[in-house]
């Protein structure tokens, strides 16, 4: 059994705020794009990129620092749990 870090978040979330700025969650400590500027689907493919990049191999994004959702998983039989 290996372990690894993931969040599966910004795979299915988003939040837009009322000004416009896109975030994966409300613990996101920044923005990925910003609807009143850019398509909506536009975001939602390369806004969430890197983000989606970082978490997918195990890295924790700058912005995701405090976030104690980054938690470290077990993965069994090639499904992820959270860590007891
Ligand atoms: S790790 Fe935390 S801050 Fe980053 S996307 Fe997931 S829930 Fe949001």
């Amino acid at each position: 059994m290996s372990q690894l870090r993931f969040c599966e978040r910004p795979f299915w979330q988003m939040f837009v705020t009322v000004d416009g700025g896109v975030v994966p969650c409300c613990h996101f400590k920044g923005v990925l794009g910003n609807v009143l500027k850019r398509p909506i689907l536009n975001i939602w493919k390369r806004g969430y990129q890197r983000l989606r990049e970082a978490v997918a191999v195990g890295e924790r994004p700058e912005e995701c620092r405090f976030c104690d959702e980054f938690a470290p998983r077990k993965t069994m039989g090639g499904r992820l749990t959270k860590e007891d």
